[in-house]
């Protein structure tokens, strides 16, 4: 054990031992996209947002990561350190899953369930909490769906030393507890969204006191309160460049675990909401298609009672409901869309990440929409074969991976992006069973 003085900050590096395949970069798609991707713009003018537009609720090195164009970008020393306690994430051979479906393919799915918040969120929450500790923020806020990323951010901001506020969605808010829990165990602050603690959430509900709240009202209170706190920054927990850089390292891993077994994927499947767990998974396999002239094809699947990328409209739109972000070039069902309560809680914002949407544009990547009940009933399967109760959302990419084999007739590579665990969403399985 190495002994830290009580003094160091817990931005500094412990010295601890990372493992070697942890991944010392993250990867960037934008270095080998055929055409760039369309800028965010200030909802103002309309003019593509500079430095200077963002740096009220974000860190500066999380400003560049936004907009770079490099390929590889280091990974701080302390942030490795932090992933080595669940990093890399273990890549199994579905092996009883194949018998149970009869099919000829060989399954691997990359597991994110291991993160201490038991998915994969941890792998942006803990590097944006670092960049905010390293410039002297001190309080971080936003926004929740069901609580994954709530709880992940909360994780994060107790490992590096900053508070964190969440705005989490009502109907979640009071259906789904476990989160908050969690949340708080880590110290984290949780309101319910649409609160009466900001003006738009207050707007919001004078115009509709009984909403259910969505993801975009929630985002809206985050940012006012990290916008009029100069000791405050904001932190999303999907959609932007940054955090898909982040998320990479799920793919870097994925990428070498297969070739140390001299696999290749032919087919690789991930669950999208604002396509953070996808990117993260796919566009390491993406970039080697289009460097190396690979073939591995990739599937986003979303749920059918929130289907931006199969149904939504590719345009400008705003991230939230108030207009106060940026906006961003993306597959969109529309700011104001709220989705039925479904139970994947974390698949149901209204747009998806820009660069997943300029990657389908491009023919980069395909897209498939989901049912509820295929999407639980092939949970249940795959727990049943493989022992793990995969996230509702994470139940999507299996769907779509599982029908995939059934219909394979040759021995390709089949590979799912488990995005996280199942057992604090086990009254959502409840209620489908
Ligand atoms: C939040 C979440 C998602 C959806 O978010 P993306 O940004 O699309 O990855 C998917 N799976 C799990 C387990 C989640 O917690």
């Amino acid at each position: 054990m190495t002994e830290i003085a009580a003094s160091q900050p817990l931005t500094e590096p412990t010295g601890t031992a990372v493992p070697s395949s942890v991944p010392t970069h993250w990867y960037n798609l934008a270095a080998d996209l055929p055409e760039p991707c369309p800028p965010a713009l200030h909802p103002g003018t309309r003019e593509p947002l500079g430095p200077e537009d963002l740096a009220p609720l974000f860190p500066m090195a999380l400003i560049e990561q936004e907009v770079s164009t490099e390929r590889w970008v280091e990974i701080p020393q302390t942030v490795r350190e932090i992933y080595g306690r669940w990093r890399p994430s273990p890549l199994i051979r579905a092996d009883r899953l194949e018998r149970a479906l009869g099919t000829p393919a060989r399954i691997y799915y990359k597991y994110e369930g291991v993160s201490p918040a038991g998915s994969h969120k941890p792998n942006t929450a803990v590097a944006q909490a670092y960049y905010n500790a390293v410039e002297g923020t001190r309080k971080l806020t936003t926004e929740t769906g069901a609580g994954q990323w709530g709880a992940s951010l909360s994780l994060a901001c107790s490992l590096l030393g900053l508070e964190c506020e969440v705005w989490q969605v009502r109907a979640s808010y009071d259906s789904k507890p476990y989160r908050r829990f969690q949340m708080e165990t880590y110290g984290g602050v949780c309101h319910p969204s649409p609160s009466d603690l900001t003006e738009s959430g207050r707007a919001i509900l004078a115009a509709d006191p009984d909403t259910t709240g969505s993801l975009g009202m929630a985002i809206s209170e985050a940012v006012e309160v990290a916008a009029q706190d100069p000791e405050a920054h904001y932190a999303l927990g999907s959609v932007l460049n940054h955090v898909l850089l982040h998320q990479s390292v799920i793919g870097i891993e994925a990428l070498e675990q297969l070739d140390s077994i001299g696999e290749s994927a032919d087919i690789v499947f991930g669950c999208a909401g604002g396509g953070s767990n996808l990117a993260g998974l796919t566009f390491p396999f993406i970039g080697r298609n289009l460097r190396d002239g690979a073939t591995t094809r990739v599937v986003a699947c979303e749920p059918a009672a929130c289907p931006s990328l199969t149904q939504g409209e590719y345009r400008y739109d705003h991230g939230d409901v108030a207009g106060l972000t940026p906006l961003l070039k993306m597959h969109t069902l529309g700011k104001d869309f709220v989705p039925p309560p479904i139970h994947a809680g974390g698949l149901r914002y209204h747009g998806m990440a820009p660069m997943v949407s300029h990657a389908l544009e491009l023919g980069l990547l395909s897209a498939t929409a989901i049912e509820q009940d295929d999407a639980f009933r092939a949970g249940i399967e795959f727990a049943r074969a493989e022992g793990i109760i995969p996230a509702p959302e994470s139940t999507h990419a299996v769907a779509a991976a599982m029908a995939h084999a059934r219909a394979a007739t040759t021995d390709e590579t089949i590979v799912i992006g488990l995005s996280g665990n199942g057992v604090l969403d086990l009254v959502a399985y409840e209620d489908y069973l």
